[in-house]
C-alpha cells in the first residue's frame, strides 16, 4: 500500500448553541509517500478543521469526529488513544502554522528549540543536538552561527524558516502546513515555498498544504482538493485541475486566472457569500451561488462521483440524476 494517509468518509461536526456546524462532511482523500496535497478553499470551508482532525486535535467539545476513518501508515488514528496520538504528533506528523510566533518560544534561543526536538527524536547528547540544530538552520538558509539568537532577532520570513527547521528536525513522514506563507511578504513567500519544495524532496516528506492561494498550489502541490462548506467538491491532480476543472465552484475560482504562471492567482471572489456554517443550504450547498444550478440542486445532495480515473467531483451535473 503506497498511500501514507487515507481519509475515508470523514465527518467532523461542532455542536454549538446556534446549531450543528458541519465543518467536514464525508471527506475522502489519499496522500501517497512524498506527495503534496493542496487543500484549497475560502475561510470557513473546513480546511483547518481537516488538519486538526488528522492530528485528532479538534477541540472536543464542541468538536467531534462523528464518522469515518483517518488511516495513517495503515492504522486508523480515529481509534487511537490520546497518549498514542501524542507519540505520532510531532514525531511522524508535524504541523506548521500561519504565524510562526505561535509555535516559537520567545524566551529560548532558536538553536535550543531545534535541539530540544532533535534530542527527543534521536539518541544524541547535548553537544551533538546543538550541532544538528546548526545543520538544520543551514538547511533552511540561516547561518548556523545564529543558533544563539532569539526569535525576535529574526524577520517574519526567517522565523517561518526556523519553524520549518523545527518541524523537519523530527523527520516526520507527514507535514501539515496551514497557510505557512500567508503572513509573509510576496517575495519572502516565494522563497519560503521554494525552500519547502526543496526540503520536501530532500526528506521525501508527504505534505498537506492548506491555502487559499491557487498560485501556491501550482507551485508545490501534486494533488488538490477544493473545499466548499465542509465538502471536498473537487479532487484530482494539479495538472488536471488547471486544465479541465469540472465543478462550477472550481471554474468560478479559476474564472479570471489566465495560466498557472500568473501572479493573479489569489482566489477570485464568487458572487454571493459562503453559507452560514450552522445553516448550510439544502441539497448542494453551493446551489444559491451556482450559475449552473438546476431545480434538483436544492433538493438532492451530490454524491462524490469519479468523472474520470482519479478525478472526483461532487456536483449533480456529473451524476445520473434520473436514478
Ligand atoms: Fe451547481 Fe447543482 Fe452542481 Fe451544485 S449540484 S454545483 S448547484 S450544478
Amino acid at each position: 500500500n503506497k498511500n501514507l494517509l487515507e481519509i475515508k468518509d470523514l465527518s467532523i461536526h461542532y455542536i454549538t448553541d446556534d446549531g450543528t456546524v458541519r465543518a467536514v462532511e464525508e471527506m475522502n482523500l489519499e496522500i501517497g509517500v512524498g506527495e503534496t496535497l493542496g487543500l484549497v478553499g475560502e475561510t470557513g470551508a473546513g480546511k483547518t478543521t481537516t488538519a486538526l482532525g488528522i492530528m485528532n486535535l479538534v477541540p472536543n467539545p464542541p468538536g467531534k469526529i462523528i464518522g469515518g476513518e483517518i488511516v495513517f501508515e495503515g492504522e486508523d488514528l480515529v481509534k487511537k488513544s490520546q497518549s498514542e496520538l501524542r507519540k505520532i504528533r510531532g514525531n511522524k506528523i508535524s504541523m506548521i502554522f500561519q504565524d510562526p510566533m505561535t509555535s516559537l518560544n520567545p524566551v529560548m534561543t532558536v538553536g535550543d528549540q531545534i535541539a530540544e526536538v532533535v534530542k527527543l527524536h534521536q539518541n544524541v547528547n547535548a553537544a551533538e543536538a546543538t550541532e544538528r540544530a546548526m545543520e538544520m538552520l543551514e538547511k533552511v538558509g540561516i547561518p548556523g552561527t545564529r543558533h544563539k539568537d532569539f526569535p525576535h532577532q529574526f524577520s517574519g520570513g526567517m522565523r517561518q524558516r526556523v519553524v520549518i527547521a523545527i518541524a523537519l528536525a523530527c523527520n516526520p513522514t507527514l507535514l501539515i502546513a496551514d497557510e505557512p506563507t500567508t503572513a509573509l511578504d510576496v517575495t519572502i513567500q516565494a522563497q519560503v515555498l521554494d525552500l519547502m519544495r526543496n526540503l520536501k524532496h530532500e526528506f521525501n516528506t508527504s505534505m498537506i498544504m492548506i491555502t487559499h492561494d491557487l498560485g501556491v498550489v501550482a507551485e508545490v502541490c501534486d494533488k488538490v482538493a477544493i473545499m466548499y462548506a465542509g465538502n471536498v467538491i473537487e479532487y484530482t491532480d494539479v495538472k488536471r485541475l488547471y486544465t479541465s476543472p469540472k465543478h462550477p465552484y472550481t471554474i468560478g475560482l479559476f474564472g479570471s486566472i489566465p495560466d498557472i504562471e500568473s501572479d493573479e492567482s489569489r482566489l477570485k471572489p464568487i458572487k454571493g457569500l459562503m453559507p452560514d456554517p450552522t445553516n448550510i443550504p439544502s441539497g448542494c450547498p453551493f446551489h444559491p451561488r451556482c450559475p449552473k444550478a438546476m431545480d434538483i440542486c436544492s433538493q438532492r445532495k451530490p454524491k462524490n462521483t469519479e468523472v474520470e480515473p482519479g478525478h472526483f467531483v461532487k456536483c449533480l451535473l456529473f451524476e445520473n440524476t434520473e436514478k
